[in-house]
């Protein structure tokens, strides 16, 4: 082997031990069209799903199901030009795909985090919702949760986004 093809599978050696080390550590997340698509390292914080009306409206079910991740644990990879936003009077804001209408992450207010529908994640790493808010204004047609933490309301914000970043023990 000459020198230039040892140091061409070096490189390719390196660049797939790191795809190697990052495979299970970065999820992929996308809308329906694949337009809009975006990463996130590590493990994923646990699923909260709002039973809200607005919530309701936006998802077209009994509640939308995301989570919150630290701001620089996500990464868009395509499509944040193709984001379009709507702001409700009460402050609720819908940031969706302009070509398929599919909600999609968001900043978090001013807070350094970012609210993740987590239907758009292939897979998340967990085995259950952690928590129902918003469970006082649910559909009258929608069964009260009997898994996970459930409130009437929600928490304190940054108290809810803390427990929502504690590692799930197994
Ligand atoms: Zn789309
Ligand atoms: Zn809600």
């Amino acid at each position: 082997m000459n020198n230039e093809l040892l140091s061409r599978l070096e490189v390719l050696r390196v660049r797939l031990e790191c795809e190697f080390a990052y495979s299970g550590e970065t999820m992929i997340g996308n809308c329906l069209c694949k337009k809009i698509q975006f990463e996130i390292d590590g493990a994923l914080p646990r699923l909260y799903q709002c039973h809200c009306s607005q919530c309701r409206k936006q998802s077209g079910a009994t509640a939308n199901t995301a989570t919150v991740v630290n701001a620089e644990k996500f990464r868009w990879l395509a499509g944040q030009r193709n984001i379009s936003t709507w702001r409700h009077d009460s402050g609720f804001r819908s940031h969706f795909c302009t070509t398929c209408g599919c909600p999609v992450p968001n900043p978090l207010g001013n807070l350094p985090y970012i609210w993740i529908p987590v239907g758009l994640l292939d897979k998340t790493g967990h085995k259950d919702v952690f928590a129902h808010i918003f469970v006082g204004s649910k559909a009258d047609w929608e069964n009260t949760p009997t898994s996970g933490l459930v409130y009437d309301t929600v928490p304190e914000l940054s108290e809810f986004i803390a427990m929502l970043q504690q590692p799930v023990t197994p």
